[in-house]
């Protein structure tokens, strides 16, 4: 179960970063990490895929140091549903921590 509640958080990490900067694998590993969550590349690749799939992210792939690197840019219809996301969780955030 913590998994499936991660994984949904993660995602909207994700749209977050990637509506900022291109992101790509390696640099959100170490950003999740740096927020306590434990995503290895077996979970975070099909999930961008998955985004990617779904309309939400567009991938380029770009040569950094000699290395291919794909990265992740947010769509419009990725941005509306950060923007969807935000309302929620502030909604979320109002009710579970602030009425504690
Ligand atoms: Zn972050």
């Amino acid at each position: 179960m913590i998994r499936d509640l991660e994984l949904a958080f993660i995602k909207i990490h994700i749209l977050h970063h990637a509506d900022k900067e291109g992101v790509f694998g390696i640099g959100l590993m170490a950003e999740l990490a740096r927020h306590g969550y434990g995503i290895g590349p077996g979970t975070l690749y099909p999930t961008l895929a998955k985004l990617e799939k779904g309309g939400f992210l567009t991938c380029a792939a770009r040569t950094v140091e000699h290395k291919q690197r794909k990265y992740y840019h947010i769509t419009p219809k990725g941005r509306a549903l950060l923007n969807n996301m935000r309302a929620k969780l502030k909604e979320l955030y109002q009710e579970v921590i602030e009425e504690q």
